[in-house]
C-alpha cells in the first residue's frame, strides 16, 4: 500500500500530508505528527507505510481511506473557496480600474471642455484685436492719403 495522497495540511501549508493517525482518526503532516499526535498510539506513514498494521484490519483500513477522503473533499472545497474569494478579489480590482477609469474620462472632458473654450474664446478676442488694429491702420493710411492730397494742393 502507498498512498501518495500529495496534498498539503490544512494548517502547516508547506507541509505534505505525511501520516494518518489511528487514535484520532485523521491525516495529519510531520509538524502536526509532533505537535499533536506525540502521544497518539499509531501512526500510519502514508508515503512508506512502514506500519502496515491497519492492513491486517480492512474496516480499519477502509476507515482510514474514509477519512483520507473526506479530507482531500474538505482540501477541494477550501480550494473552491478560494477560487472563488480569488475571483471576488479580480472583480474588485477590475471593478476599481473601471471607476479610475470612468473619474479620469470625466476630468479629461473638462479640461478638454475648459482647454477648448478659453482657446476659442481667445482665438475671438484675438482676431477682435486684430481687426481693430486693422481698421486703425487703415484710417491712418486713408488720413495720410488725404494728407498727401491736401500737400499737393
Ligand atoms: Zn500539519
Ligand atoms: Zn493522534
Amino acid at each position: 500500500m502507498n498512498l501518495d495522497i500529495s496534498s498539503n495540511c490544512a494548517i502547516h501549508t508547506d507541509k505534505e500530508i505525511e501520516y494518518f493517525c489511528k487514535d484520532h482518526k485523521t491525516v495529519c503532516c510531520v509538524k502536526c505528527s509532533i505537535i499533536d499526535h506525540r502521544s497518539c498510539s499509531e501512526l500510519v506513514d502514508l508515503k512508506t507505510n512502514e506500519n502496515s498494521a491497519l492492513e491486517e484490519d480492512p474496516r480499519d483500513f477502509i476507515e482510514m481511506l474514509r477519512r483520507i477522503e473526506e479530507f482531500l473533499m474538505n482540501h477541494m472545497q477550501t480550494n473552491k473557496n478560494n477560487i472563488k474569494r480569488l475571483e471576488r478579489r479580480t472583480n474588485e480590482i477590475v471593478s476599481t480600474i473601471k471607476n479610475a477609469r470612468e473619474k479620469g474620462n470625466k476630468l479629461f472632458n473638462v479640461i478638454e471642455n475648459y482647454v477648448e473654450e478659453k482657446g476659442r474664446q481667445l482665438c475671438k478676442e484675438e482676431s477682435i484685436k486684430l481687426n481693430d488694429l486693422n481698421q486703425e491702420c487703415q484710417c491712418v493710411s486713408n488720413r495720410t492719403a488725404n494728407q498727401d492730397a491736401t500737400d499737393q494742393l
